[in-house]
C-alpha cells in the first residue's frame, strides 16, 4: 500500500514522524508493508519549486493509496499573494483528488475530561460525534469577484451547491450514520439561503433509502450554540463547507484541544487525504512540544477509510487510550499528577503500546 507522505511545515514534520512511528510499529506487528514516497506542499515547496503545488506532489498523491499531510503555512509565506500562499497548495491539491467530504471526528476521551472547557455535568455524558462536511463546494469555490461601485468596492463569493455535489456527500454521511448511532443532524441555514433549501430538498429524498437512520435539519447558529450546551445530542452532523469549517472548529475545543483531533478527506479518486486538523502551531515549532496525537490518530483513520484495516485502526486508538490511561500528557492537555512528555517521546509511547 502506498502512502504519500507531506510533512509540510512548522509542527508538521515532528509530528509526521510520531505519525510514522505508529505506522512502523503497526506494520511489524501485524505483518502488513506500507511504501512511502514523499511529496512537497505549502511553505516548503514555495522555498523549493516556487510554487505551492508542484505538479509532482499531485502526481505522487494521485499515485498513492492514500495521502498522509502534517500541516501547511506559517507567517515566513503570509506576505504572498493567495494564489500562491501554503493554503493554496491545500485547496488545490483536495481539487485535484476531488476530495469532496471531509470526515471529522469529535469525541471525548475520558481521560482528558478536565482538559475541556466545558462543565463537567454538560461532559458526564461524554459525546461522540462524527462531522462530515462538504468539501469542494460553497463559497470557498464559488465565484469570487471585486467590482468598482458608486458606493465603493463590491466583493461577492458565491455560495453555490448542485444537487449532484448535496446528493454524493449525503450518501457518505448516511452510510457512516448506519455504521454508528444512525442519527444524522443536517445543519444549514434554510430559513434564509437557497441553497441550504437545496441541500434540505435532496438530503429529504435521499432519505427513503434510509430508513433506518433519524434524520433532523438544525439552523447552523442554533447548532454552534447546541454543540457547546449539549454536545452529547449529536452522532452524525452533515453539512456545507463553510458552516462545517466554522462548526468542526468550535466542536474540536470540546475535546480539550487541537492537537487531539484527527481529519479525513474521502473523493472520487482512489487516493483519500489524512491531516491532523490543526495548522502548523508556528509558534511551538521546533520545541518538541507539540501533540503528535492528532497525528497519531489520522494514521488511524487511514487504516479505516483509507486501506479498510479496521483492526490495525482500532489498535491505534487503543494504543493512544493506554498512552493516556498510563498518564502520559504533552504540554497541552496537561493535568496535574501526569507525566509530562514531548512530541518524540508520546510518538514512542504510543508506538510501543500497538498491540495485537
Ligand atoms: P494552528 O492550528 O496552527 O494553531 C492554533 C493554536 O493551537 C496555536 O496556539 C498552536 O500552538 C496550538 N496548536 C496547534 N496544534 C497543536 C498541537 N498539535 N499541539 C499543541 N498545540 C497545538 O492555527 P493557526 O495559528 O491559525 O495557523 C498557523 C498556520 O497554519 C497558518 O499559516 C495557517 O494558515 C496554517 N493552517 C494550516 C492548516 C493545514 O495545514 N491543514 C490548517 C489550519 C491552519
Amino acid at each position: 500500500m502506498k502512502i504519500a507522505l507531506i510533512k509540510g511545515d512548522g509542527i508538521g514534520p515532528e509530528v509526521t514522524e510520531q505519525a510514522l512511528k505508529v505506522l512502523y510499529a503497526v506494520s511489524e506487528r501485524f505483518k502488513c508493508k506500507f511504501e512511502y514516497r514523499e511529496a512537497l506542499l505549502g511553505g516548503r515547496a514555495i522555498d523549493e519549486t516556487g510554487v505551492p503545488l508542484p505538479d509532482e506532489t499531485v502526481d505522487i498523491c494521485a499515485g498513492s493509496d492514500a495521502v498522509f499531510l502534517g500541516a501547511v503555512g506559517g507567517p515566513k509565506w503570509d506576505g504572498l499573494p493567495g494564489n500562491l500562499r501554503p493554503e493554496a497548495g491545500l485547496l488545490g491539491i483536495r481539487r485535484a483528488l476531488k476530495l469532496f467530504a471531509n470526515l471529522r471526528p469529535v469525541m471525548l476521551f475520558p481521560q482528558l475530561r478536565t482538559a475541556s472547557p466545558l462543565k463537567a455535568e454538560i461532559l458526564s455524558q461524554g459525546f461522540d460525534i462524527m462531522i462530515v462536511r462538504e468539501l469542494t463546494g460553497g463559497a470557498y469555490f464559488g465565484e469570487k469577484k471585486r467590482v468598482e461601485t458608486k458606493d465603493g468596492i463590491k466583493a461577492w463569493d458565491m455560495m453555490e451547491y448542485t444537487s449532484r455535489e448535496i446528493e454524493r456527500i449525503a450518501g457518505i454521511a448516511f452510510g457512516i450514520a448506519r455504521k454508528r448511532r444512525k442519527r444524522i443532524t443536517i445543519v444549514d441555514k434554510a430559513n434564509v439561503l437557497e441553497s441550504s433549501r437545496l441541500w434540505r430538498e435532496v438530503t429529504g429524498s435521499i432519505m427513503k433509502d434510509y430508513g433506518d437512520v433519524e434524520i433532523a435539519y438544525m439552523y447552523v447558529d442554533n447548532a454552534a450554540m447546541q454543540l457547546i450546551r449539549n454536545p452529547g445530542q449529536f452522532d452524525v452532523i452533515l453539512t456545507e463547507n463553510l458552516f462545517g469549517d466554522i462548526l468542526s472548529d468550535e466542536a474540536s475545543m470540546l475535546a480539550g484541544s487541537l492537537g487531539m483531533l484527527p481529519s479525513a478527506s474521502l473523493g472520487a479518486s482512489k487516493a483519500c487525504l489524512f491531516e491532523p486538523i490543526h495548522g502548523s502551531a508556528p509558534d511551538i515549532a521546533g520545541k518538541d512540544i507539540a501533540n503528535p496525537l492528532a497525528a497519531i490518530l489520522s494514521c488511524g483513520m487511514l487504516l479505516k477509510y483509507g486501506f479498510g484495516m479496521e483492526k490495525e485502526s482500532d489498535a491505534v486508538l487503543e494504543a493512544v487510550n493506554n498512552a493516556l490511561d498510563k498518564g502520559y500528557r504533552t504540554a497541552d492537555i496537561m493535568q496535574q499528577g501526569m507525566t509530562l512528555v514531548g512530541t518524540e517521546k508520546m510518538g514512542s509511547i504510543v508506538a510501543e503500546n500497538i498491540l495485537i
